[in-house]
């Protein structure tokens, strides 16, 4: 969902980025400090002082969601998850995980160490006050803002309700006592679900109250919980569906297979358009060499297809990802997720044996779905 954005480095191997929709957020934040919080609570300040306060205490309100999301991180990364990226988004942050917790106890310390950190932040940022409020007004009031502010970031996420930190703590443990991670994310999200609905019947009521502003945000933040309470349920049941399943299952086998040194021209008019067919392994020698896809020849203009040979569009061979035929298909899904590709070639021995392509998976989900087999 929130993919895109600006990238801004890197911090333990973990690239960092900043969604389009942080902008927004950090705008209406610096903008709030700077015209109305720091006026009403410390009316002698300057002009110049509201904004230059306002807009270092949103940058280090956006520094703490950071760390809180590097905190998940590290625990993860001991626990020998890796962690693609983290994305800093209109709600705060998103850590991109290349797959699940495998035990309750590791879901459980990552998901205590967000807020657990934002706790220590807050504690320190009050410390800072304590020190400095008999000294500098404006250090004082940006120092209390953000120890309060941590502190309302670690209650907001310890709510037990999926996918929220308190959540996955809610889930981990119901997950230990169950022994089965599928009806420990059912109930979990549920709760993420029933919260999400509070938030929004409680922001609806503030905007008829006449707080609307802060009755749309509550309201948009219930929304966004009850739509990912549900997404990652979804996710987990289609996780459980297919792990313990092999890539030999669901491949396709009768792959047609192309040369090389056919032009496009050619690969459209024989193999295209009287098959369906989207994908085609390149073979020279019963060696596989490439792979050509639709997505590759809609590259190429129209005029050159007459010149233009399989070889020069295709992926080649070094470039490819491909799987095993054993390989679980949870595992399958998650390397078509991350390499953001439609279809793996199976290869044993070096040699192609099939394909499995997103479809292949979704009619498999899709069948022991129906049939809740
Ligand atoms: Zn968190």
């Amino acid at each position: 969902m929130f993919e895109g954005g600006i990238p801004i480095g890197r911090v333990f191997g973990i690239h960092l980025r900043l969604h389009y929709s942080w902008f927004i957020v950090f705008g209406l934040i610096t903008w709030a400090l700077a015209a109305s919080y720091f006026p009403t609570e410390y009316p002698y300040w300057n002009r110049a002082t509201y904004w230059g306060i306002g807009l270092a205490t949103s940058l280090l309100f956006f520094l703490s969601v950071l760390v809180h999301e590097l905190a998940h991180s590290v625990v993860a990364q001991r626990a020998g998850i890796p962690i693609k990226s983290i994305t800093l988004f209109i709600f705060g942050g998103v850590s991109q995980m290349t797959k699940e917790p495998g035990q309750p106890a590791v879901e459980f310390r990552m998901a205590l160490a967000g807020p657990l950190t934002s706790l220590v932040i807050g504690g320190i940022f009050w410390g800072i006050w304590a020190g400095v409020r008999g000294y500098s007004e404006p250090l004082a009031g940006l120092a209390f803002w953000l120890g309060w502010i941590n502190l309302v970031l670690a209650g907001f996420n310890l709510i037990p309700g999926f996918p929220l930190d308190g959540g996955r703590v809610l889930r981990s443990i119901l997950w230990w006592r169950r022994g089965d991670l599928r009806s420990a994310t059912r109930t979990a999200s549920t709760a993420g679900r029933v919260i999400g609905y509070l938030f929004i019947f409680g922001g609806v009521w503030w905007i008829f109250t006449g707080y609307w502003i802060n009755g749309l945000w509550i309201a948009f933040i219930g929304w966004f919980l009850e739509n990912a309470a549900v997404g990652s349920y979804r996710q987990v049941a289609i996780q459980d569906i297919l792990k313990g399943h092999r890539a030999w299952e669901v491949m396709t086998k009768d792959c047609p297979i192309v040369q090389p040194g056919v032009t496009i021209d050619q690969l459209i008019h024989d193999h295209i358009l009287d098959s369906g067919r989207r994908c085609f392994p390149v073979v020279e020698n019963s060696r596989l060499v490439g792979l050509i896809t639709i997505h590759d020849i809609k590259k190429v203009p129209p005029e050159s297809r007459a010149v233009k040979t399989v070889s020069e569009v295709m992926t080649p061979f070094e470039k490819l990802k491909w799987i095993s035929p054993g390989d679980d298909l949870s595992d399958v899904l998650n390397t078509l997720t991350m390499e953001n590709v439609n279809q793996l070639p199976v290869i044993a021995d070096g040699n192609i044996i099939g394909m499995v392509a997103r479809d292949n998976l979704l009619s498999f989900i899709r069948i022991r779905g129906e049939l809740g087999a």
